[in-house]
């Protein structure tokens, strides 16, 4: 890593003073090669020492060298808007296509359930960057008169492929993963082979050769950072693939988004200014297709939102809160039968004492799947406290609900559960039961007076069902 920071800098600082110095182009051409080729190295040396078996970055090396043999053409047969299709852009454009494919290998590993979200964000960006693409680069290109039209498809097929790694990078760097030095590096060798590319169009359709050192100096750099990826442990995890279902619309994110939005009507309003043309019909195509991405990402959110609000994260049950707006909707006052169920687990303190807080969380893991395994489809099961148990019944008698309540204490009990790897226990449970209209007149009641009978099989030596119909504990066994 020291040894590759060390002599990337020797050839970026060799190339500043060779371009300030003046010195022959060839110079620049050599240092410029050289980098590529200490990136390749990079990535071979790095995927050897790694133990990466992935084809992803072989297609990266595959683009490089594409590049290199690109570069190593006579200076008559390279690209640009001015000069007519050659080789060199066969091969220069196998590049995009070679390094394309290997970044959307990557991709795929690494969201192999297509990350909705981070599709959604990349699709925003990308639409914004095609719309200018569109406006600054590809439309003057393919509107210039004074070239025919293979060079002038050749030429715009440039940003195009530029704009195809930057859908591509932005995909990468918004799928929610960490941002390593690998994922940055590479996203940072696309922002520095894109940004040449786009100045030197510019350049070319102003017939002019503003940018011409800086281009050399970004696409040199472009290779040694593209190497850093493969230098830095990172590399390791670029492949791991991840799950986010709830991607964070944080601040950052939430800017990128914002500024991709806005830069649509801002460039039309650039258009308008400059007395250019305004793209009416592409730029409202654009932002109804951003309006649309926008809205289907925040639908996104707000789904996993109200998911997590009715859902207890620790047992995956209904949350408290999810239980009382079923309660809720109860008519109020009715004769039709409904039970309610309140459960407390017995002497959980001490199992959290003696088995640790995740030794107590596994216990309610497990319980929790063992509840919802025993109440019925249209039953609602919640988390009501930390180790508290809810079953809401709808259309339940009295003696069907004493009979679920008895079915899901054994269900609890009749099995040890594991604490931790080595150890298993009993575990038991206090049932506590309330049915309109028998014990109470509204729906409101039933949980309280479920929560009374609880607290009498507590007081009655717990594992035990409690009902009000007799007040008789069902099961004395254990005490
Ligand atoms: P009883 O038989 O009378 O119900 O005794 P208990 O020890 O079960 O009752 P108590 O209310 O004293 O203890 C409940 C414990 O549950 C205390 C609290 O630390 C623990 N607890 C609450 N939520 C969680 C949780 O999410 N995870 C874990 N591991 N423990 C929790
Ligand atoms: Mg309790
Ligand atoms: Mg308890």
């Amino acid at each position: 890593m020291t040894y590759y920071l060390a002599s990337s800098g020797v050839l970026v600082a060799a190339f500043v003073i060779s371009s300030l110095t003046g010195a022959p182009g060839i110079v620049g051409n050599v240092l410029g090669q050289t980098a590529l080729i200490v990136g390749l190295v990079a990535i071979v040396s790095g995927m050897r020492r790694h133990r990466l078996a992935s084809a992803c970055p072989w297609l990266l090396v595959a683009a490089t060298l594409l590049v290199l043999v690109a570069g190593l053409m006579p200076p008559g047969v390279l690209a640009g808007t001015a000069s007519p299709p050659s080789i060199a852009d066969v091969f220069y454009l196998s590049s995009y296509a070679a390094g394309g494919l290997g970044l959307l290998l990557t991709i795929r590993r690494r969201t192999p359930d297509w990350g909705l979200p981070g599709l959604l964000d990349s699709g925003i960006v990308t639409v914004s960057a095609g719309l200018l693409t569109w406006i600054y680069l590809i439309d003057p290109i393919l509107s210039a008169a004074d070239i025919g039209v293979a060079p002038r498809l050749v030429a715009a097929a440039y940003p195009l492929c530029d704009l195809m790694l930057a859908g591509l990078g932005a995909r990468l760097l918004l799928d929610g993963g960490p941002k390593s030095v690998a994922v940055l590096s590479i996203t940072g060798y696309l922002a520095l082979t894109i940004i040449p590319d786009t100045l030197n169009t510019l350049d070319a359709l102003a017939g002019q050769t503003r940018w011409t050192v800086l281009v050399s100096l970004l696409w040199m750099i472009s290779g040694l950072v593209l190497g850093l990826a493969w230098v830095h442990p990172s590399v390791r995890d670029l492949y791991a693939s991840r799950a986010v279902e709830n991607l964070d619309l944080g601040p950052a994110r939430l800017s990128v988004l914002m500024v991709a939005t806005l830069l649509a009507p801002a460039a039309q309003f650039l258009q308008y200014v400059r007395g250019a043309q305004t793209y009416v019909p592409l730029i409202c195509v654009s932002c109804a297709v951003m309006f649309v991405l926008v809205i289907a990402r925040l639908g996104g959110v707000v789904a996993v939102q109200r998911r997590m609000v009715v859902t207890d994260m620790l047992t995956g049950l209904h949350s408290r809160r999810y239980f009382e707006s079923a309660s809720a909707r109860l008519p109020r006052r009715s004769d039709r039968a409904v039970a309610v169920l309140m459960l407390d687990i017995d002497h959980f303190k001490k199992i959290n004492d003696t088995y640790g807080h995740d030794g107590g969380d596994r216990v309610l893991r497990e319980i929790a799947r063992r509840l919802s395994q025993s109440v019925r489809p249209g039953d609602v099961l919640a988390r009501y406290g930390g180790e508290e148990f809810v079953v809401l019944m709808p259309d339940t008698l009295p003696r069907d609900a004493r009979l679920v309540a008895e079915r899901v204490r054994e269900a609890v009990c009749s099995r040890p559960v594991d604490v931790n790897d080595d150890v298993d226990i009993i575990v038991t449970v206090s049932v506590g039961v309330a049915c309109r209209p028998d014990d109470v007149a509204e729906a409101d009641h039933l949980t309280p007076f479920a929560d009374r009978m609880l607290y009498s099989a507590k007081e009655s030596g717990r594992n035990r069902v409690v009902t009000a119909s007799d007040q008789v504990p069902v099961d004395a066994s254990v005490g």
